[in-house]
């Protein structure tokens, strides 16, 4: 159990494993390469997610499915829920060119498409107050980001850290501090994350109890880690992940 009053922790949580059809009912451009979409239906009731990174996978099927083994069967990746009410989900999609399956459908599926929602079947918690925060990212790690940042009391410290391409790519996000925008360029992604998280410092250890979050390209993981080290932050009391990986389709995060 987590002590509210000298930390906080992340608690493993089972959930029921569900397969929901919903339909594409609304999409919204928040910058030209990341696009947040309502996926909507009756499905969604009971519908949770209580961990902040959660992700479920999304089914993108070619065609009209008749049951869930169909829906299955169907081209998958993983996204994290940001919002839901009991007959809608939103999720935000970084739009990466033509490849892959669920970012093209995303930007240009028409609305009225069906989609299958798998999950979530397990979720970190946090539970408790972390003395401080840190949270590092690319555009795949927004939504996740978004959730963390609304559990931030305003009497902490705390840092967020998102890399985009360029200004004009810089999205609204709603938290107690303003997010440092990292910009890559033409260079590759994860460049300019890496390069701030190799200049911290043990120096520049942001407060007393952090929690740090840190996803994005799977280059991050090693530099990411390598902080934890520096920091003497416990792995067990933090994520460091790749979301994806460059050149490869469907990359499964190891868990
Ligand atoms: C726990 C978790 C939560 C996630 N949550 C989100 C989320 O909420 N929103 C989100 O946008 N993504 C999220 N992702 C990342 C998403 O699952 C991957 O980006 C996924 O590969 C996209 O699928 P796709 O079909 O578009 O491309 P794929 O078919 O998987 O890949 C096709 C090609 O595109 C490349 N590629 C994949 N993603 C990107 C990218 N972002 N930028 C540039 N090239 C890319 C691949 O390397 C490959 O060469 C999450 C991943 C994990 C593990």
């Amino acid at each position: 159990m987590s002590d509210t009053k000298s930390g906080f922790s992340l608690e493993r949580r089972g959930l029921d494993l569900r397969f929901r059809t919903v339909t594409l009912s609304a999409r919204e451009w928040l910058a030209p390469d990341f696009v947040r979409v309502r996926l909507t239906g009756g499905d969604l009731e009971g519908f949770d997610s209580p961990g902040s990174d959660d992700h479920m996978r999304l089914f993108f099927p070619t065609g009209p499915v008749s049951s869930v083994e169909e829906m299955r069967a169907s081209p998958s990746r993983e996204y994290t829920p940001l919002a839901w009410g009991p007959d809608w989900l939103d999720v935000e999609f970084a739009v990466h060119g033509d490849a892959g399956i669920a970012a093209p459908r995303a930007a240009t599926a028409p609305l009225g498409s069906s989609i299958g929602v798998g999950g979530p079947r397990g979720s970190m918690v946090l539970t408790g107050a972390p003395g401080s925060w840190l949270l590092v990212g690319d555009e795949t790690a927004i939504p996740a980001i978004r959730r963390f940042a609304a559990l931030i009391t305003t009497d902490v410290d705390a840092r967020i850290v998102i890399e985009t391409v360029s200004t004009g790519r810089e999205i609204d996000i709603e938290a107690p501090v303003d997010v440092e925008w990292l910009h890559r360029g033409d260079a590759p992604s994860g460049s300019a994350l890496i390069a701030f998280l190799d200049g911290l410092t043990a120096e520049d250890s942001i407060g007393d109890d952090p929690f740090v979050f840190i996803a994005a390209e799977q280059s991050i993981v090693r530099p990411g880690r390598a902080l934890l080290d520096r920091w003497g932050v416990d792995t067990a009391r933090a994520v460091v992940k790749g979301y994806w990986k460059r050149g490869e389709a469907e990359y499964h995060a190891p868990h």
